[in-house]
């Protein structure tokens, strides 16, 4: 029996399950008459020609044999003797760091500064509707991380990281839907991403594991070299190892670490503004269409990439997490800052498209501002993240201008709707950014304008700042065993530490850290 086959349908068919499996029965005799089944193995759409098609790819299985795996985790190993270790973030690579210790027969102890996911919402609903920000509670700090209110786009280029099957097949395990195992850019969707995350908890609870939640470690206890144990505001806690996955904007446990001299570096990263489109405008320019993408094919989105020469140097711009279908959210970690980000319902419905448009900044452009020693980076970000509050007199109101306004350098007169909830105060983004970054930006924004055209116009608009890319700092680790170059028994993990970037990246690094850790420390 031949095993695979491959189709190109039309939208109508391509994204609607019965119209789908009325058309693959036609095509397959085989499975029309029950002697065998199918599973997709792949869906992407394809926008090159006027006619957007979307390619199929299915599997034919034999009648009887399983569904894909569902397994929300799978024991290897069930010791006797097992040991505790200390997860410090209950982020995606805290999450799944814990469920690998679990499956290698060990006890996670997860250490959380933030609330679980339900408690959580009323914070962020204080910081879009009062502008009060909980520095422990917001859209990245409490349970699931920065990944919890994101947009779920579960897309990685880092393939080399560990299996991004893997991570799929346990997030599809714990409630996310089918799809995400066979489109090209799965999509989880913000909504949808809470309940998953208490599964997940769930999990780790059901085998024997803890998490604690309104636990902030403060302090590392190291002996005579050794991580031994943290200090917390609910008390110390030690462990046979810990694994440290506070992600990129914990700047109290980056001080701490330089506190207590452990290594650390300053860290190249990108930084720029959110620029919001109508979704109607993108998708007329992606999808080819004269008034509306019709109800088959989702929001569209898009990547875009320039080399500018700016500030004596070549720079990469770059847009970051496109959100087709969106919203921008006030992702601030701290009172007195104004830091914006983007996220989207799993439908993708909304009348807007978001994109971060960053630019890459590094060593040299902290010291020319003013910054030396391992916190530069993030001092330096910190530093525009809190010029950027200026213009909204204490509010998390963000500056923005209308983008050709900002491109010829006119401070707008209004701005356009928006969906970013606490609202939007006209400000000249020259005067909030760094001259090379603005600079930067305009080149870029005039070179996509190019490439999409109607995108570089007034009828879109730039809000700042799009400043929580990635890490500023790096925790540098042995490349093979993930244990800290200095500390034993310490193991910087996933985008806080500086090695990964985004949602599946950070779990397949939790993963990868979880098992060199049980490796050196579980026996
Ligand atoms: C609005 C938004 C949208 C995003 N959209 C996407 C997307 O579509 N796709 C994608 O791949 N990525 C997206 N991201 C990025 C993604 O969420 C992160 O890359 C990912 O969550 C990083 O995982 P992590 O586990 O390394 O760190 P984090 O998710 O940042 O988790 C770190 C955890 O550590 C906790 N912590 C910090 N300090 C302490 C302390 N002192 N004590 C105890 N706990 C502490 C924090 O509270 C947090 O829960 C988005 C992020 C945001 C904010």
């Amino acid at each position: 029996m031949q095993n695979r086959m491959k189709f190109k349908v039309s939208p109508e068919i391509g994204f609607d399950v019965n119209n789908l499996r009325a058309f693959i029965e036609g095509k397959v005799p085989a499975i029309a008459n029950g002697s065998c089944t199918y599973q997709i193995i792949k869906r992407s759409i394809d926008a090159r020609g006027r006619t957007v098609t979307v390619p199929i790819e299915i599997e034919l299985v034999e009648k009887g044999t399983a569904a894909r795996g569902v397994k929300k985790i799978q024991m290897e190993a069930d010791g006797q003797d097992k040991k505790k270790f200390v997860v410090i973030g209950a982020g995606p690579a805290g999450l799944y760091a814990a469920l690998r210790i679990l499956e290698l027969g060990h006890l996670p102890v997860v250490l959380e500064r933030g609330k679980d996911v339900q408690a959580r919402r009323r914070d962020l609903a204080a910081i879009n509707k009062e502008n009060i920000v909980n520095p422990d509670s917001n859209y990245c700090f409490g349970e699931g991380g920065a990944g919890t209110y994101s947009d779920g786009k579960l897309y990685t280029r880092s393939k080399k990281r560990g299996s991004v099957q893997r991570i799929l097949n346990s997030l599809h395990a714990h409630g996310a839907r089918e799809e995400i195992l066979f489109d090209a850019h799965p999509h989880i969707g913000t909504n949808k991403l809470p309940k998953l995350i208490e599964e997940i908890r769930q999990t780790i609870l059901d085998h024997g594991g803890e998490v604690h939640f309104e636990a902030k470690v403060n302090g590392f206890i190291i002996k005579e070299g050794r991580a031994i144990g943290v200090e917390t505001t609910k008390g110390k806690i030690e462990g046979a190892a810990l694994l440290l996955a506070t992600g990129h904007s914990a700047r109290d446990i980056y001080r701490q670490l330089s506190q207590q001299k452990i290594y650390i570096e300053p860290k190249p990263f990108a930084l720029g503004v959110r620029v919001e489109h109508d979704q109607n405008l993108i998708d007329k320019i992606q999808y080819h269409c004269k008034t509306d993408r019709g109800p088959f094919l989702p929001a569209s989105s898009y990547a875009l990439v320039h080399q500018t020469f700016s500030g004596n140097q070549q720079r990469g711009v770059f847009s970051f997490c496109m959100c087709p279908g969106g919203f921008i959210v006030p992702a601030a970690t701290s009172p007195g800052e104004i830091v914006v980000n983007g996220m989207s319902p799993s439908r993708r419905d909304s009348e807007f498209a978001n994109s971060g448009i960053v630019v890459a900044v590094n060593e040299q452009d902290f010291h020319q501002a003013g910054w030396n020693g391992p916190l530069a980076g993030m001092e330096f970000q910190e530093g525009i993240e809190q010029r950027a509050f200026e213009p909204g007199q204490g509010t998390q109101q963000a500056p923005a201008q209308r983008l050709g306004d900002f491109v010829q350098g006119k401070t707008s007169s209004s701005l356009l709707k928006t969906s970013y909830q606490p609202g939007l105060v006209s400000a000249d983004l020259n005067s909030v950014l760094p001259e090379f970054v603005a600079d930067s930006l305009k080149q870029g924004f005039q070179a996509f304008g190019k490439k999409m055209r109607g995108y570089l116009s007034n009828d879109a608009q730039i809000v700042a700042t799009e400043s929580r890319s990635s890490a500023p700092v790096k925790i540098p680790r042995d490349k093979e065993t993930c244990e800290h170059v200095q500390i034993k028994g310490l193991f910087p993990c996933a985008e806080g530490a500086g090695y990964a970037g985004g949602i599946v990246s950070a779990a397949m690094d939790g993963e990868k850290c979880a098992e060199q850790m049980v490796a050196l420390y579980g026996k």
